[in-house]
C-alpha cells in the first residue's frame, strides 16, 4: 500500500501538541526557589525502588494535577505500565522489552523532530500486544492505520463496514481459557453455517476484520467475571437501511445463539449476544481501536463497565496490595499467549495492498525522520535500570537537550554498582533539569 509508510506520522498529527515546560502557567516542573539539586546518597538509606514514570521519576504524582495528555506523557505511563508488568510476569519476554540490549553496543536515544517525542533503539522488544503496554500501543498505532486504510479504500469504492458484536454469556468463576476455546468453536461454527452465509453474502461482505477483546467485572455490582468478545468489521455492498440491519441481526442473532449452545456456552440474550452496527459506529470504533487504554482519565468510571487487562496493570500500580489484579493479568497472560488480536479474513489484506509485518517488526522499527540524540553507555544504562528511569531519561531527552541527559546520568552514576538514590532526590533532579529546557548543558 502506497502511503502506509507515513501513516503513523500522520494517524500521530492527531496528538496535541507538546507543551513547552517552561511556557506552562501551571508548569508542575518548576523548582523551589534556590534549591540545588540534592547530591547522590543524600537525604537517608532509602534504596530507590521506583517504577519507571514513577517515584524516581516522580512524574505521576507531579502531573496528577495536570493532566494535559500529550505523547511523552503516554509514553512515561506506558513505561510504568510495563515496569508493573514485569513484576507481575517475571521471567516473561516482557519483562526484559526495553531493557537488555540487542546488540553488544550502547543504546541510542532518538528524537522525531516533528513530534519531539524521543524513543530507544538498540534494546529488545518483545512484540507482546496482549501484555507489554510500551510494544502495544506501538503496533496498535500501526494497525489501526491499516484498518482504516483498507475502509477508507473500501468505501471509496462504494462499500461500506459494519460492526458486529459477538458475546456469549459467562459468570465468576469461569475459566478464562475454557470460555476462549469454547468461543472459538462458536465463532467457527458460526461462520460456516448455511443461514449466517446466505446472510453474509446478502449483505454483499467480501471479508471481514476481527478484534479480540476482553475485560474483567470484577468492580462491577454484578461481577460476571472474565468478558472475552469479539468485534467485527464487515466490509459490505453499498449499505442498509435500518430495517435490513434489522432483519440481518435477528437471522444472524438465531445462529449464534445457536452456536453458542452448542459451543457450550449457554443461550446469549438477544439485547446483548450479538449486535450489528451501521457505518458510523464502524468508523467510531475504528478510529479509536488501540487507544482506550490510553485514555487515563476515566479509568475508575471505565472500570465499573469491565477493566481492560492493562487496566489491572493500572490497579497495581495505583495499589501494590491489589493481588487479585495481579493474579487475574496473569491469568489473562498465559491465556492470550498466540492469540490474534486482530484476523483479517483471506484475501482481504491483499485486497487493499497491506502489506503484512509482523508485530514484532513493528515494535523494533524506528520511527521515521527521527534523530540520534545521543548514546548510553551500558554503565550508563545499568544505572538507568537500577533507579528505574528509563522513562526519566526519555522525558528529559524530549524535553530539554542531550546535556541534560548527560547532567542526569552523572547524577545517577553508581546506581547499578550499590550507590543508593532517595526517590525524592532523583524527582528532584528530573524536576530541575525539566524547569530549565534552554539551560547551558
Ligand atoms: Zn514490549
Amino acid at each position: 500500500m502506497t502511503g502506509l509508510t507515513c501513516v503513523t506520522q500522520t494517524d500521530m498529527k492527531s496528538l496535541p501538541v507538546l507543551p513547552q515546560a517552561g511556557n506552562c502557567a501551571h508548569n508542575p516542573f518548576r523548582p523551589h526557589s534556590d534549591h540545588k539539586p540534592p547530591m547522590p546518597g543524600m537525604g537517608g538509606s532509602r534504596q530507590a525502588h521506583a517504577l519507571d514514570g514513577q517515584g524516581g521519576a516522580g512524574a505521576l504524582g507531579i502531573n496528577a494535577k495536570y493532566v494535559a495528555p500529550n505523547p511523552m506523557d503516554a509514553r512515561v505511563q506506558r513505561f510504568a505500565l510495563q515496569s508493573v508488568a514485569r513484576a507481575v510476569l517475571p521471567g516473561s519476554r516482557t519483562s526484559k522489552c526495553l531493557r537488555l540490549r540487542a546488540h553488544n553496543s550502547d543504546v541510542q536515544v532518538w528524537k522525531a523532530v516533528e513530534y519531539g517525542t524521543c524513543q530507544y533503539a538498540g534494546l529488545q522488544t518483545c512484540g507482546s500486544v496482549w501484555t507489554c503496554p510500551v510494544c502495544a500501543a506501538k503496533i496498535a498505532e500501526r494497525r489501526r492505520a491499516e484498518v482504516l486504510a483498507a475502509m477508507e479504500s473500501h468505501k471509496a469504492s462504494g462499500g461500506t463496514v459494519l460492526l458486529l458484536t459477538l458475546t456469549t454469556p459467562h459468570q465468576r468463576g469461569d475459566d478464562l481459557g475454557e470460555l476462549l476455546a469454547r468461543q472459538a468453536k462458536a465463532v467457527k461454527s458460526f461462520w460456516a453455517d448455511k443461514t449466517v452465509r446466505k446472510v453474509r453474502e446478502d449483505m454483499g461482505t467480501i471479508g471481514q476484520i476481527r478484534a479480540l477483546e476482553v475485560t474483567h467485572g470484577r468492580r462491577s455490582p454484578h461481577n460476571n467475571g472474565w468478558h472475552p468478545h469479539y468485534h467485527l468489521l464487515m466490509f459490505c455492498g453499498s449499505g442498509a437501511d435500518s430495517a435490513q440491519l434489522k432483519d440481518w441481526s435477528v437471522r444472524l442473532y438465531l445462529r449464534w445463539a445457536a452456536c453458542c449452545v452448542r459451543a457450550g456456552l449457554g443461550e446469549p440474550s438477544f439485547e446483548h449476544g450479538l449486535k450489528l452496527h451501521d457505518g458510523s459506529k464502524a468508523a467510531a470504533y475504528a478510529s479509536k481501536w488501540g487507544l482506550e487504554d490510553e485514555i487515563t482519565k476515566g479509568h475508575t468510571k471505565r472500570a465499573i463497565h469491565g477493566e481492560t487487562p492493562f487496566d489491572l496493570l493500572r490497579s497495581v500500580l495505583a495499589d501494590k496490595a491489589d493481588k487479585q489484579a495481579a493474579a487475574l493479568f496473569q491469568e489473562f497472560a498465559i491465556q492470550f499467549k498466540g492469540k490474534r488480536q486482530l484476523h483479517w479474513s483471506q484475501g482481504l489484506k491483499a485486497r487493499f495492498a497491506i502489506g503484512e509485518q509482523s508485530d514484532e517488526e513493528i515494535s523494533n522499527h524506528a520511527e521515521e525522520s527521527a534523530v540520534l540524540m545521543g548514546l548510553i553507555t551500558v554503565d550508563q544504562w545499568r544505572d538507568v535500570l537500577a533507579v528505574e528511569a528509563r522513562a526519566t531519561v526519555l522525558e528529559i531527552a524530549a524535553r530539554t537537550t542531550w546535556g541534560h541527559v548527560l547532567r542526569y546520568l552523572d547524577f545517577i552514576q553508581g546506581a547499578h554498582s550499590g550507590t543508593v538514590f532517595d526517590p525524592g532526590d532523583l524527582a528532584e533532579v528530573r524536576q530541575i533539569l525539566m524547569s530549565q529546557p534552554s539551560m547551558p548543558p
